[in-house]
């Protein structure tokens, strides 16, 4: 530790910093220290997200790692801050925003240049806060924490969690809680959001900053694109586009709903982002909602795709004044309109281990996804039996899931056409890669929780580990791997957090 001129001391990590969105200037963000949090503990920690930053075991276990994740020591080098931004929610363009209760401490220089930015999630009042109070409470940030590594290790585009502290401060939601602060990590948090703020102000020299920051950050081939007349924002618009379809395709391939799809929520990256009412779909259910404070199921599953393009619409007309021909802009919106479809058939098709694609595939997807809904099929458990049923050539386990066993009997024929095309030890190799048999399902976060809150993190801990490889057997975890109890349909989660 070093002291700081104003006295306070600074960590040093052995971490190099190379603070990229910092140094944007001020019209962009308002430099401040995350707020302190009283006798803080650990809650989890990633070891792997641990190594991706360059810390070590031994640093991460240390009770100065504990001070510095709960915004109670500065690391040195990093540059604190909360950004602004703006968004459409629910529908309706909100105004400013910004990051109410997150503090990006910095970036993190990476061997590969990339750089990983490190964002405090909960640490307390920012210039942004409106009418929050800076805080999360453990439950939230749980989930987060959980969430991110478990689609991290289901191959989906996300941001990361590198920790989770609590505290017993008092946090007021519904219902008096606890405070925590989940530590995130991602090449960059800016959000469609932060374009639509200059936008929408006005502000085009900051738009234009912004948009040559991403691009020769995260898109340098949209500045050689021949496409589009060399516009590289229209590049950036198609390239932004493909990358959401491609998250969001997996998003429905997985069962995963995001519960609030405001584009202060979508990651200029096509990250995963700002997790809250999220949920993994137990039995299919097409217009599911997992938002309790969303009754008229905008951000319903089977809604999700038509809600991303709605937002990239929103980026479209942020990026318009850049663009500057309305033509170019479509067009490269319009990608969406494929790549998005294309992505969905690939996931569906790997589901069913089917490696390439052949006539017949989109009514035999169609067809199964009808009669998951029309019985009301537990989504995991279908894939992961249907794995292990083409290994063995025996689909009873799968065909007992069904009420209507005729209806499936008839799929079943041709599917069977369909795979016998195929060598099936290597579509039942395929399938059980594509198909977790462990899911962050809500009745098992909730289980974790109520344990974290009475300071056992035992089921925090199994999950943790079960999550970060979800596609192996993990024998002797079976319950975890099982259909949800009776009392998983009471679970309300909504935006408090
Ligand atoms: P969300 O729906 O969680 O993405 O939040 C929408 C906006 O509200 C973001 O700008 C958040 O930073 C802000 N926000 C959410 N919760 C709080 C809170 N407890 N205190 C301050 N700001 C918050
Ligand atoms: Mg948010």
């Amino acid at each position: 530790m070093n002291t700081l001129v104003d006295g306070s001391m600074a960590v040093d990590a052995g971490l190099r910093w190379n603070n990229r969105f910092a140094s944007l200037g001020p019209s962009f963000h308002t430099r401040l220290a995350p707020h302190p949090l009283p006798d803080p503990y650990w809650v989890g920690k990633s070891r792997a997200v641990a190594g991706q930053l360059g810390l070590s075991d031994a640093w991460m276990d240390s009770p100065v790692a504990l001070e510095v994740f709960a915004g109670n020591l500065p690391l040195s080098g990093s540059a604190p801050l909360a950004s602004v931004y703006s968004g459409h929610q629910f529908g309706q363009w909100a105004g400013q925003l910004g990051d109410g209760r997150a503090i990006l401490l910095g970036e993190v220089a990476t061997g590969d240049g990339a750089g990983l930015e490190v964002q405090l999630k909960g640490s307390g009042l920012t210039p942004y806060s409106r009418m929050g109070d800076g805080r999360a409470v453990l439950r939230s940030s749980i989930r987060e924490f959980l969430c991110s590594e478990a689609m991290h290790a289901l191959g989906i585009p996300t941001s990361r969690a590198l920790c989770v502290v609590g505290s017993d401060a008092p946090v007021y939601r519904e219902e008096i809680e606890t405070a925590a602060v989940v530590t995130r990590v991602a090449p960059s948090f800016i959000r469609f959001g932060h374009f639509e703020h200059f936008s929408a102000r006005g502000q085009l020299g900051e738009l234009k900053t912004l948009a040559d920051f991403v691009i020769d950050r995260f898109y340098p081939a949209c500045r050689e694109t021949a496409a589009f007349d060399g516009n590289p924002y229209a590049a950036l618009l198609e390239a932004v586009s493909g990358r959401t379809a491609a998250m969001v395709a997996q998003w429905q391939a997985v069962g995963f709903c995001h519960g609030v799809m405001n584009t202060d929520n979508m990651s200029i990256l096509g990250l995963t982002l700002d997790y809250g009412p999220f949920q993994f779909l137990d039995a299919y259910d097409p217009g599911h909602i997992c938002n309790h404070s969303d009754p008229q199921g905008r951000y319903a599953y089977n809604r999700q795709p038509n809600v991303a393009y709605w937002n990239l619409f929103c980026l479209a007309q942020a990026l318009l004044p850049l663009i500057g021909d309305q033509d170019l802009a479509k067009q490269a919106l319009e990608s969406y309109k494929t790549v998005f479809p294309e992505a969905f058939m690939t996931q569906m098709r790997a589901k069913l281990g089917l490696a390439e694609a052949s006539d017949g595939d989109g009514a035999l997807i169609d067809g199964i996804l009808l009669l998951l809904a029309q019985n009301g099929v537990d989504y995991p458990i279908f894939w992961r039996r249907l794995s292990h049923a083409v290994a063995s050539s025996d689909f009873e386990p799968v065909r007992d899931l069904f009420a209507d066993r005729a209806a499936f009997d008839v799929w079943l024929l041709l599917y069977k056409e369909h795979i016998a095309l195929d060598d099936k030890a290597l579509a039942a190799d395929l399938m059980l890669k594509t198909n977790p048999r462990f899911m962050l399902r809500n009745h098992l976060a909730e289980q974790a929780i109520r344990a974290a809150k009475l300071g056992d993190f035992s089921e925090l801990n199994t999950l943790q580990t079960l999550l970060a490889r979800p596609f192996d057997e993990h024998p002797g975890f079976e319950a975890h791997a099982d259909f949800p109890p009776d009392w998983a349909s009471t679970i309300s989660i909504s935006c408090s957090s």
